[in-house]
């Protein structure tokens, strides 16, 4: 990953039946590491007791101490990892989110992003409601707490109801577990099985770390209610057109992780052998920026038959300390991270390969880095389009006017990162990638807003409640 990206959301995890609840969802976390690094929490239950425990940072150095996992007893669980996305970074907006409501203990934990959470808020508190976190997750509770159905899952679905956006949710109660996707599905969720255990997580690769079996991927719109008697499914929501998100393939799930049935690191080499085919460049060698662009270089190399070596080495050492989100630090950090290759770069005439270019700034260092090394020409390519709107779906990303395609053309992007040249797949190379044909202008497949900015999801939120929907 480098610095230069859209930040993953957040991962969520759940299993239901298992003596080592705790344990398999801090190991379950841990492999979803990549889909948020500030913070991560986890709620287990033993009958009507609820235990937690939060921290910030990393699952591995919060969640292994048998202290940790002693206090979270119980054979249910829930957790999650954090990338702030709604809510400030704050030791009260961490995840998952609990309550004592009328029918008792419940805990929520959620991936995405809701579009008219600040309007829901607005409301509940001019009923009463008193917010203690910034996060949009917490309405949902208020909606479940404040809803005059009957039992629990009439509440929940009231509360689901009335939310907009992006979510997938996974929720615990004294008799079980309950896991959501939203109409739209734009986020994963997978179901498992681990012996008699139930396991629900955002993606496949939580599965394989503590040896359970993918049972299927949990349906747009569809509500699983987990208890020691059954395993109920159900779709209660307005249904709608599956919207998921895009750029999952692109970047952000990992890539042994099959989601919405595709394998992702597959997806990522055809958007590779795409851009083979729609861009055809004289070079001596094709080189990923590492990691993320690995699997599209090997697509394009393939395709193009060009070899494909190991141009830049990334150093795996650098802290967090040089992670942080400001000019002075991300433009330092590159050096600190990545290194050219002398001996396969130099006199070379070199296409490099990056998963994506949103600010521009890592990919001018990266540039001039193979520049510095010898290299007789430097082509970049991109293997996703240009990002030129932000994402409202659970996703950070920086806003429209630092989003650099949103602003400036290619061929001034390209002189602004010192490139001979600099090509971006197309939408329906893109979509010829993950589905064999070009993008339904109609009825996209996909949410692809961040390259469209066609948003199939209303934006109450920012729009107000009369904002278009591209789809319905
Ligand atoms: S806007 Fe982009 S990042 Fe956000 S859900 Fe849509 S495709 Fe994914």
């Amino acid at each position: 990953m480098t610095y230069d990206h859209f930040k993953d959301e957040c991962g969520i995890f759940a299993i239901f039946g298992s003596p080592d609840a705790a344990v398999n969802t801090a190991l379950g976390l841990h492999a979803l590491q990549h889909r948020g690094q500030e913070a991560a929490g986890i709620v287990t239950m033993d009958g009507d007791i609820h235990s937690a425990h939060f921290a910030d940072g990393l699952v591995a150095d919060n969640f292994t101490s048998s202290r940790v996992v002693k206090k979270l007893e119980g054979s249910s669980a829930i957790g999650h990892v954090r990338y702030s996305t709604a809510g400030k970074k704050n030791a009260r907006n961490f995840q998952p989110i609990y309550a004592e409501l009328s029918l008792g203990f419940l805990a929520l934990a959620h991936n995405g992003n809701l579009t008219n959470a600040q309007t829901l808020r607005r409301r509940l508190i001019n009923k009463g409601a008193i917010f203690q976190s910034t996060m949009d997750t917490e309405v949902i509770i208020h909606l479940i707490a404040l809803s005059h159905k009957a039992t629990l899952h009439e509440k929940i679905i009231d509360a689901v109801s009335q939310i907009e956006g992006a979510f997938s949710l996974v929720i615990i109660h004294k008799d079980g577990i309950i896991a959501l996707r939203d109409p739209h599905g734009v986020r994963p969720l997978s179901l498992g099985k681990l012996g008699d255990a139930w396991v629900i997580a955002s993606e496949t690769c939580a599965f394989d770390i503590i040896g359970a079996k993918f049972e299927r991927d949990i349906k747009h719109g569809e509500m699983i209610s987990i208890d020691k008697n059954s395993v109920k499914s159900a779709t209660p929501f307005a249904q709608h057109s599956s919207k998921f998100c895009i750029f999952e393939y692109v970047y952000f799930a990992r890539p042994d992780s099959i989601v919405e049935g595709k394998p992702v690191y597959e997806m990522r080499k055809n958007i590779g052998i795409e851009l083979a085919r729609e861009i055809k460049i004289d070079a001596d060698v094709i080189v990923p920026v590492p990691d993320s662009g690995v699997p599209a270089a090997i697509g394009y190399a393939l395709e193009s038959k060009i070899p494909f070596e190991l141009g830049i080495i990334r150093n795996h050492y650098v802290g967090r300390t040089f992670i942080e989100p400001t000019d002075k630090i991300r433009h330092f950090g590159v050096k600190l991270k990545h290194n050219a290759n002398l001996a396969v770069v130099k006199g070379k005439r070199v296409v490099l390969v990056d998963d994506s270019l949103v600010r521009g700034t890592t990919s001018k260092k990266i540039v001039q880095l193979i520049r510095d090394a010898g290299a007789k020409e430097v082509h970049m390519l991109i293997a996703c389009p240009p990002t030129i709107s932000p994402c409202f779906y659970g996703v950070d990303t920086p806003d429209k006017k630092d989003l650099v395609a949103s602003h400036l053309s290619c061929e001034e992007i390209r002189k602004m990162i010192g490139a001979d040249t600099l090509s971006y797949i197309s939408i329906d190379g893109l979509y010829r990638a993950i589905t064999q044909s070009k993008r339904n202008n109609e009825n996209a497949q996909y949410c692809d807003a961040c390259f469209t900015d066609q948003y199939p999801i209303r934006l109450t939120d920012k729009v107000g409640e009369e904002a278009p929907l591209f789809d319905k």
